[in-house]
């Protein structure tokens, strides 16, 4: 029988199956970093027992770390205790940790791809809930709690169930100021953001098979928004041209072995799905979200929806999210007055997203009422992004140009909402708080679209700004 990719990645990794019904699935690779790893080596160290791959674990900091100030000891006694507990846990065990002092630090999600950690026909593990971000190589990559992080560390394997598989193919072609992030939030505003429990998400289609590897990890890495326990991308030559001569893939005639492999672990072109959905490429227009989860989206040209339009179930969540975001239903989106842009994040904190964020900065200058920061995923995207100059060009407009973090995606480190402000975002969450104040409001956007809210100090159409 035809097999999809995702049944082959569970073969090659199943141990056996437990009296349970669930898979003993062996990781090949677990990246780690301090937020969900201090109570892991705890109870390994309590346990006595060691890491039982230490060269298939790899630690980086970046959800607490600040973006301006890096000396040390940070500002934040917390975030200070966490980096010190990964240091120490990273030397403890043998781990490498790519720790400033690198040049290869950056968001867990940014650097496993860019250093080539992360590989077609894996099972890779991270104590992380947008872990499905790898699966953009043709990776079956999963989110795990701290318990199941001292699981992979002691044992180098997980309990699991295997999900139900859909593919979800996106065919036509984007329209220009239409991108990566304008097709995943329209997935899951279709599919709704628990439309995926149960599920693995292929992407496959026309647009997806056209996108750069960046794109594509874009898409993958909000599959869990859509409430997918992963989502993949079948490795093809855009994988295999992104992956050669990165720092941890295979080199000179072990790639060459590798792609062959990799090849293989695609899917089948005969493989059936438990379920298959179409959206059309074409008719995305740039998105932004109105609501308290990505899903609550709309098209830049149209209005936010009434409660009734809503399916029952879901109308006390619509009237709470206008309440919260001080929205009226039937008012535009675009001309919805903003505080503060944020370019960054493992969903678009990449070069690419930058490039694109940059094209919109140079026709503008950031609005007064406006603070705006663009934030690289890694040291490695902010070395490329000023040797080719984009933060001279963010500057001159007027944006802030800071260093590798998650900086404001979440509230874990000094980058912040204040009070009720509201936010035009490159990020992945819109819930209540998660910019870091229990008033704050998020509207998540491509960065294309959040530089141009930046600089029309409201939501705008990009394609207006980039005509
Ligand atoms: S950028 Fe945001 S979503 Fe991504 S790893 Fe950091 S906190 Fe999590």
């Amino acid at each position: 029988m035809a097999r999809t990719l995702l049944d082959k990645v569970w073969d090659a990794h199943t141990v056996r199956t437990l009296p349970s019904g669930q898979t003993q699935l062996l990781i090949g690779l677990h990246l780690i970093h301090e937020v969900t790893t201090p109570q892991a080596f705890q109870m390994l160290k309590e346990l006595k027992l060691g890491v039982r791959m230490p060269e298939r674990t790899f630690a980086t900091l970046d959800h607490i770390i600040p973006t301006d100030d890096q000396s040390r000891p940070y500002a934040d006694p917390m975030a200070e205790e966490m980096a010190i507990h990964m240091i120490r846990n990273a030397k403890d065990y043998k781990l490498p940790l790519f720790d400033m002092s690198t040049g290869k630090q950056g968001i867990v999600h940014v650097i496993g791809p860019e250093l080539g950690l992360s590989q077609p026909g894996m099972t890779i593990a991270c104590g992380d809930s947008h872990t499905s971000t790898h699966g953009a190589v043709g990776a079956i990559a999963f989110g795990i709690g701290t318990t199941q992080v001292r699981d992979v560390l002691a044992t180098q394997c997980l309990a699991m169930g295997k999900p139900k598989l859909r593919q979800v193919r996106v065919d036509g072609a984007l329209a220009r100021g239409v991108y990566a992030k304008d097709v995943i939030l329209t997935i899951i505003n279709q599919l709704g953001v628990k439309g995926g429990v149960g599920y693995a998400y292929e992407y496959a289609g026309d647009v997806i098979a056209g996108m750069t590897m960046e794109e594509r990890l874009t898409v993958c890495n909000m599959s869990i928004e859509g409430g997918a326990r992963c989502g993949y991308v079948n490795p093809d030559q855009t994988t295999f041209d992104y992956l050669r001569e990165r720092p941890y893939a295979p080199a000179g005639e072990k790639f060459d072995r590798a792609v062959t492999w990799w090849k293989s672990m695609a899917s089948e072109s005969t493989a059936t799905y438990d379920d298959v959905v179409r959206v059309d490429g074409s008719a995305i227009e740039p998105v932004v979200t109105w609501g308290i989860n990505p899903g609550m989206s709309v098209g830049v040209g149209q209005r936010i929806p009434a409660p009734d339009s809503a399916p029952e179930a879901d109308r006390s969540t619509f009237r709470e999210a206008l309440a919260h975001m001080g929205f009226e239903a039937g008012q535009p989106i675009k001309g919805a007055k903003i505080d503060v842009a944020f370019v960054g994040s493992c969903t678009n904190g990449r070069l690419s997203d930058l490039r694109a964020a940059a094209e919109v900065a140079k026709r503008g200058k950031v609005a007064r009422h406006v603070r705006a920061l663009i934030v690289p995923g890694s040291q490695q995207v902010e070395k490329a992004a000023e040797a080719e100059g984009l933060h001279e060009i963010f500057q001159s407009a007027g944006f802030q140009w800071r260093k590798a973090g998650c900086s404001m995606c979440l509230g874990m480190n000094p980058d912040k909402l204040v009070g009720r402000e509201m936010s035009a975002s490159s990020s992945n969450r819109n819930f209540i708080g998660r910019q870091g104040s229990p008033t704050g409001r998020t509207l998540l956007m491509s960065p294309a679209m959040v530089v141009a809210a930046a600089i029309t100090g409201a939501v705008a159409d990009v394609r207006e700004i980039l005509r």
